[in-house]
């Protein structure tokens, strides 16, 4: 392949633009030549699509969100648009797609390689919550953004003897609250992948008070409910004057870490080498550490993400 294409779909994530600047840096190494697709999907059908040079991605590593923008355009899900999207593709001469997402944008990808046309999927995602891969870009830095303002508000709880619910990301998937609650020492974790019995959770917080705790920190997935929902069935059991915290967007900007820069970089020049030789209908992961190819139809239908529940486990633990 000489002329590929890159796009970022769905919510943006730290570490795209490195991912993009890795697709390009990489193509441009091995003689080829890539086209950026501005608005994921909705800028593919559309043909708002132009040629990226080695400068275009200069300064761009360190910045959180894509410079290519992103977008959700459900009308993907839809034939006529998926053989649109190949037909402008077609007329810029790009025979391959590096699509960067999450798993509704693996499911546009998916779509492509139904109807022929070589893709390869990049996870990009701040919720880890892709099959295939043990990390996506933008999981690292999501986390130590929520462990940043975790440890701020463990100073306000300790400093008033308060019981905080706070609520972070994650979609369906409970990796966000599992790495953080570990990293913060939370004393409960609630994720959609482990049920809860609330008032075994209103029994924890009191049994923390008599051991002479000074605050409790219960992080909650997205997942399983919203913060304040959380919060009132907690204090209908007793009066704990629980107070609620949703940190929303703030998880999703800023800056990427290095790990999600090196991810980012080794999944975009990985995505080079299989288009080059002609590889397509595939999806990257890490896995133990190395970076591995699936393919894609085989992921979505058969494969499923679980998180590392041996944290829930060791939280349980060592929280108390
Ligand atoms: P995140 O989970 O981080 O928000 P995502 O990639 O899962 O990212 P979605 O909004 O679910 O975000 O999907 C992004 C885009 O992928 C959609 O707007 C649509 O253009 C395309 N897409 C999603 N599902 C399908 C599908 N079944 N068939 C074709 N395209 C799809």
């Amino acid at each position: 392949m000489k002329r590929i294409g890159v796009l970022t779909s769905g919510g943006d994530a730290p570490g795209m633009n490195a991912a993009i600047r890795a697709v390009v840096r990489k193509s441009l190494h091995e003689g080829m030549e890539v086209y950026g697709i501005n608005y994921g999907f909705a800028g593919l059908v559309a043909g708002d699509i132009r040629k990226l040079s080695r400068r275009d991605v200069g300064d761009m590593i360190q910045r959180g969100g894509t410079f290519l923008y992103s977008a959700r355009y459900p009308q993907f899900a839809t034939e006529e648009g998926q053989l649109k999207a190949i037909e402008q593709m077609k007329r810029f001469g790009i025979e391959g797609l590096v699509v960067i997402g999450g798993d509704g944008s693996y499911r546009g990808a998916y779509a492509l390689t139904k109807h022929g046309f070589p893709c390869v999927g990049l996870p990009g995602t701040i919720d880890n919550d892709i099959p295939g891969t043990d990390y996506t870009i933008g999981f690292d830095t999501a986390i130590n953004t929520v462990l940043e303002a975790l440890d701020r508000i463990r100073d306000t709880a300790t400093s008033h003897v308060r019981t905080f619910v706070i609520e972070v990301m994650g979609r369906d998937a409970g990796d966000i609250a599992l790495w953080t609650g570990v990293a913060s020492g939370a004393e409960q974790i609630i994720i959609p992948e482990k049920g809860f019995d609330i008032t075994q959770v209103a029994e924890n917080i009191r049994e923390g008070r008599e051991k002479g705790k000074k605050h409790t920190i219960i992080v909650l997935a997205e997942g399983v409910m919203n913060g304040h929902e959380f919060a009132e069935k907690l204090d209908a059991i007793d009066n704990f004057h629980v107070r609620v915290s949703t940190l929303g967007h703030v998880q999703r900007g800023g800056s990427p870490t290095a790990r999600d820069r090196v991810l980012a970089s080794q999944f975009g020049a990985k995505a080079v080498d299989l288009l080059k030789q002609g590889k397509g209908g595939l999806c990257l992961g890490i896995v133990k550490e190395e970076i591995i190819a699936h393919d894609i139809i085989d992921t979505l239908d058969n494969m499923k993400h679980t998180p590392n529940l041996d944290l829930y486990t060791l939280n349980e633990e060592i929280s108390n």
